[in-house]
This record gives structure tokens, sequence and C-alpha cells, in this order.
């Protein structure tokens, strides 16, 4: 390894290899230090922490991880930089490169394996843009014990992850999101740090993770089934759209009513809910015997 840093390189790296970035899989490397700083310094590690980063790319946050952190295992997707890594990280042996989609990969599994004798877990990541949600959606949902969270995600969508009821960008993800974590954004990040440039402004938001739910539900599926169904048509009342979205077998009436012994007017919008509403209509609904499965 040369003494100068893999975002001050990522062109002639690439040019070296013969890589040419892919669009479809959200490309666009970060060649910025004090971006990748504020990222480390956002995670605020333990010396012994475990950071589990997804789509290191051609490296460069990898190397800054590596420098704080005990161990650092990175899944990349695409074949073609997975060597490049290897060997860009072989006299670190502090960093694991895995071979895999960020989607499929048993992420529990690998948290047990890889993690031996770390006392934190974190993840860190410039995410690929096209798979934000579902990528994050799996690192909350499947509970795998991280302490903290740090994305680099596009602005629009960092906006809804830490937006309040009542303004346009809520929605479920920001619901999921407050539901497992206390969201906070750190930076605004321009375009033009990225190689290639992408259309949009990205940001850095920091999820740090509850120790239990913001609100206790009695049960989760229905609660998220619930939360969808809400936001399924933005324009319709509450009573309209979980109707449609999740209870059209039932009578329009016999929704009302439920909304009204959780305490909500049918006709406010799902938009105006917060977790606490939702967790008292999941209760209503499941005291009825509805459930999960439609
Ligand atoms: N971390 C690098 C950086 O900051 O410069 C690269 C970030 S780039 C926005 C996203 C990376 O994720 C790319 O290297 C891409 O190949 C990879 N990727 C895309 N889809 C993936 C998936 N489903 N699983 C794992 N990696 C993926």
């Amino acid at each position: 390894m040369t003494d100068r840093p893999i975002a001050h390189r990522t062109r002639e790296l690439l040019a070296a290899h013969g890589i040419r970035l892919k669009k479809s899989l959200g490309q666009n490397f970060l060649t910025d230090m004090h971006v990748l700083d504020k990222i480390v310094r956002a995670v605020d590690m333990s010396d012994r922490a475990g950071v589990l980063e997804i789509g290191p790319g051609i490296g460069a946050l990898t190397e800054r991880l590596a420098e704080r952190a005990q161990k650092v295992v990175a899944v990349e997707l695409d074949d073609r930089l997975v060597p490049v890594l290897r060997e860009l990280f072989k006299s670190r042996p502090n960093v694991e490169i895995i071979h895999g989609d960020a989607l499929k990969v048993d992420l529990q599994a690998i948290v047990q394996s890889s993690f031996e004798g770390v006392d934190e877990v974190h993840v860190a990541a410039n995410l690929p843009y096209y798979v934000t949600s579902p990528i994050l959606v799996r690192l909350l949902e499947e509970r795998l014990g991280l302490k903290r969270i740090v994305i680099m995600i596009q602005k629009e969508v960092a906006d809804r992850l830490t937006a309040r009821p009542g303004t346009k960008d809520y929605g479920s993800l920001s619901v999921l999101v407050r539901y497992f974590a206390e969201a906070e954004e750190v930076a605004r990040v321009p375009a033009h740090v990225f190689v290639p440039r992408p259309q949009v402004d990205s940001a850095v938001v920091k999820l740090t993770l509850r120790e239990r739910p913001a609100v206790a539900v009695v049960n989760e599926p229905l609660f998220f089934r619930v939360v969808r169904a809400a936001f399924a048509q933005r324009r319709k009342t509450l009573s309209n759209t979980l109707h449609s979205a999740l209870l059209s077998s039932r009578e329009k009436r016999e929704v009302e009513d439920w909304l009204k012994q959780a305490g909500i007017d049918p006709k406010r919008r799902g938009e105006t809910l917060d977790l606490e509403e939702f967790a008292a209509i999941t209760e209503v609904l499941d005291h009825a015997g509805i459930t999960a499965e439609r």
C-alpha cells in the first residue's frame, strides 16, 4: 500500500484494473477525505469495535474504518472489485472482504462469526442509492445487535428518515426508523465529491439503535402492515386507506369504529399519526382478531 489514501487514487486504481463504473450498481465513489472522516467520526467507535461496511467500492471508506476499528467486514456485490479490494487490503489482517449481495447474504451469520472479540458492532456505508431502503429495512428489522448505523444516502431519502408527523417527507420509512433508532443528519454532501458525480446531493445520517423499540406494540408484523397501509394512499382519509389497503373484507363502518376505539378520528390522514397512535390502532385491530396476513 502506498502512503496516498485510496480516496485520492480512485481514478488511477480503476484505470489500472480496467474497471468502468456501473450506474446500475449505484457506483459513485467518495473521494473527499473530510467526508470520509465525518462518517468515521459519526460512528464514534470504541477501540475494539467491529464495523460492517456495505458496498466498499474501491475501498476508500474501508481504509479509513480499518485505521480505527478492530475489525472491518465489507460486503461487495461487484465481482470485478472484490479481487482488487483483497489485493489492496492484503497487508491489513483486520479487513475481511465478502463477495455477496447485501440483500441476500446472511447478515446474522456474518455478525456472529466475523466479529469475535469486538465489544460493539456498527454499520458504516456509502450505500448504493438504488437499494437504500431495502438494505436499511434489513439492517433494522433483523435485530443484528448493532449500536450505530452511519450511512451516506440521497438527500431526499435522508429527509424521509428524519421526518416528523405532519410533514410531506413523513412516511412508513420514517416510522420504521423511529421505531428502532434515533436518527440524526450529520452532514450534507455535495455531488461533486463523488466519482462519477451523481445527479443529486447526499447526506450522512447517523442512526443510534434503541435498546428497545420506541413504542410497545402487541403485534409487530400487524403494526408494520397498519403503517404501510396508512401511507398507501396519502390523499385518502385514514379509514379509507386502511379499508382499501388492509381491511377490504370488512365493513367500512367497522374500520371507522376501530379507529374511534383507538382514540383516532377516522377522517385524519395517515401522515399525521405518530408511533403511539399507530400502536393504539394495532392494539384494537389485534384485539378484533385482525392478523398481518391478508
Ligand atoms: N464505499 C465506496 C465509497 O464510498 O466510495 C463505494 C460506494 S458506492 C455508492 C456503492 C457500492 O455498493 C458499489 O461499490 C457497488 O458495487 C456496491 N453495491 C451495489 N449493490 C450492492 C449490493 N446489493 N450488495 C453489496 N454491494 C452492493
